[in-house]
């Protein structure tokens, strides 16, 4: 049976994110970590019954299972194809309802930048911040890990990986070099928009 998970395409060209992210570091980043993820799960669900399953479906059913290695790969492949389509060389500034949310919730774009980059950068160890819509509210939330909003945590708007391998190439250790230069020019509130709905 064919491999029923993709590599989805990035919906940019490796060079078009730079200086803020190198196309040295979408190359590993993308076709070594992200692929990674896609083989691995596909040699998980081989034979099982995650095989007939859509990834969402495979991240709320391993979840409630407890299946960590299913878990952990579905749902990474899904963090990232999110984390990539947050991202955009060209993603405006937020308007119209999402704009108003901003400033309703979270005090205003200048005050969300600087928060959504404190919550990756105090992230302990590998995970993920993101901006999320819960409750008829916007809010900034990290996870851990693989951990994903999908299994109850809202809908997620925006996201930023903050895993050493993100930024290791172009930043070393400096993680909060990388995410306030993503805060600031990279999010793509058209994304979120799409996303709020
Ligand atoms: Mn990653």
């Amino acid at each position: 049976m064919a491999a029923p998970f993709q590599l989805p395409a990035l919906p940019f060209a490796d060079t078009d994110l730079a200086p803020v992210i190198s196309a040295e570091t979408l190359s590993f980043h993308y076709a070594k970590h992200h692929k990674a993820y896609v083989d691995n799960l596909n040699k998980l669900v081989e034979g099982t019954r995650f095989a007939d399953l859509s990834l969402e479906e495979v991240i709320e059913e391993s979840a409630k299972d407890g299946n960590a290695g299913v878990f952990n790969n579905a749902a990474q492949i899904w963090n990232h194809t999110f984390y990539w389509n947050s991202l955009s060389a060209d993603g405006g500034v937020p308007s119209g309802k999402l704009a108003e949310m901003i400033d309703r919730d979270l005090g205003g774009l200048k005050q969300f930048q600087k928060d959504f980059a404190v919550a990756g950068n105090t992230q302990f160890g590998s995970g993920w911040a993101w901006l999320l819509h819960k409750d008829g509210k916007l809010s900034i939330e990290k996870t851990a890990n693989a951990e994903t909003p999908l299994t109850g945590g809202g809908t997620p708007l925006l996201t930023i990986d903050v895993w050493e391998h993100a930024y290791y190439i172009d930043y070393q250790n400096r993680r909060p070099a990388y995410t306030e230069a993503v805060v600031t020019n990279l999010l793509n509130w058209h994304f979120a928009a799409e996303n709020l709905g």
